[in-house]
């Protein structure tokens, strides 16, 4: 049986699948497999290991017959068509879990980074403009005690959640279901998303892209937020309407925002968010902590495995 790869791994991640099938695996680990070469390597291929950056549509599956298996080193799966693959037998695996915590580190490192303005001063040393400490320079917003509202209260929300806890947070969220356990434990209070857009302190948006949450942060949001409050997103870009995050920020509608993610990714230097001092902009680096990435790759591989054998995914998608 034939595995595509669309990324370059170490051997430890890939020898295994060396070992049962015949691997084909793009050369580079920092440039996107071109498409035409993964719709060519795709047409006799039984299973695929695959990327956000990687589109598996129906023009992929149509010319692959043989497909059993598309298997992505990540937890969101927007970028596959999961209904297309269902229907005609393919079993897809994310990565869940193993993410969880490096992802909501970023988070909070964001949190952090925005509200006290950490990339603005870091900046002010490097021109080398630090002329003498002053009672209100470089002042930001207190994380610590202030209102953190919750988007997508799932398992990176939660994992946020817990982190806020530590820094004496009240607690709001907001998601599709309500999460009975999660509002004892973490003393979460379950708001609607208006209520949630108007009290927070730190709005943070960890709900998955779906057509549902398509731009769910616009115009309307942003101007229910706080003048003083924050915006953090490291859930997709496709959530956020860019053009009214921009005007919010630049017309001080809301104070900052902390970015992982962006609509067409990857952003060059020249996108008008980055023109802005109060964005904090990370190239999609959520779950980017080695060892989180390694076990990434590892589940990647074995629902591989899994699948060509015949068995469940551990983590399939349905
Ligand atoms: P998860 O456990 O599935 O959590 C997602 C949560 O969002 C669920 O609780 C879900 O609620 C909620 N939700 C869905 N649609 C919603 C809506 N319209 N309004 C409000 N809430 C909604 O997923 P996760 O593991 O926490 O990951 C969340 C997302 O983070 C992923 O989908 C991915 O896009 C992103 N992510 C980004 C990075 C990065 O590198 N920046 C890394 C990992 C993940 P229900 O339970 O009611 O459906």
């Amino acid at each position: 049986m034939k595995v595509v790869v669309t990324r370059k791994f170490p051997d430890s991640i890939i020898n295994p699948l060396r070992d049962k099938y015949e691997v084909v695996m793009w050369e580079y680990e920092d440039k996107v497999m071109p498409r035409d070469l993964l719709l060519q390597e795709s047409k006799d291929a039984d299973a695929l290991l695959v990327n956000l950056t990687d589109d598996i549509n129906d023009e992929l599956y149509e010319q692959s017959p043989k497909l059993k298996v598309v298997s992505t080193m990540a937890v969101g799966y927007d970028n596959i068509d999961v209904a297309g693959a269902i229907e005609r037998g393919i079993k897809v695996g994310h990565t869940p879990n193993v993410l969880t915590d490096a992802t909501a580190d970023l988070t909070f490192a964001l949190i952090l980074a925005s509200g006290r303005r950490l990339l603005e001063a870091a900046d002010v040393i490097r021109r080398d403009e630090w002329k003498s400490w002053a009672p209100f320079y470089l002042t930001g917003q207190e994380v610590s005690h202030k209102t953190i509202g919750i988007i997508g209260m799932g398992r990176i929300g939660e994992a946020v959640a817990k982190r806020a806890q530590g820094f004496s947070m009240n607690i709001l969220y907001h998601n599709r279901s309500r999460k009975r356990e999660a509002e004892e434990t973490l003393h979460a209070s379950y708001v609607t998303f208006d209520e949630l857009l108007e009290r927070s302190d730190y709005v943070v948006l960890l709900a998955p892209s779906t057509p549902e949450t398509k731009k769910m942060m616009g115009h309307e949001q942003f101007a229910k937020m706080k003048k003083s409050a924050v915006f953090i997103n490291t859930s997709r870009g496709t959530n956020v309407d860019e053009e009214a995050l921009y005007e919010a920020l630049k017309t001080n509608e809301i104070y900052a925002a902390g970015l992982d993610v962006f609509d067409q990714e990857p952003i060059s230097a020249d996108h008008p968010l980055l023109k802005l001092p109060n964005v904090t902009a990370m190239p999609h680096i959520g779950s980017a902590a080695l060892e989180t990435r390694m076990k990434m790759a590892q589940m990647a591989r074995d629902h591989i495995i899994e699948g060509l054998e015949g068995r469940d995914l551990t983590h399939e998608v349905n």
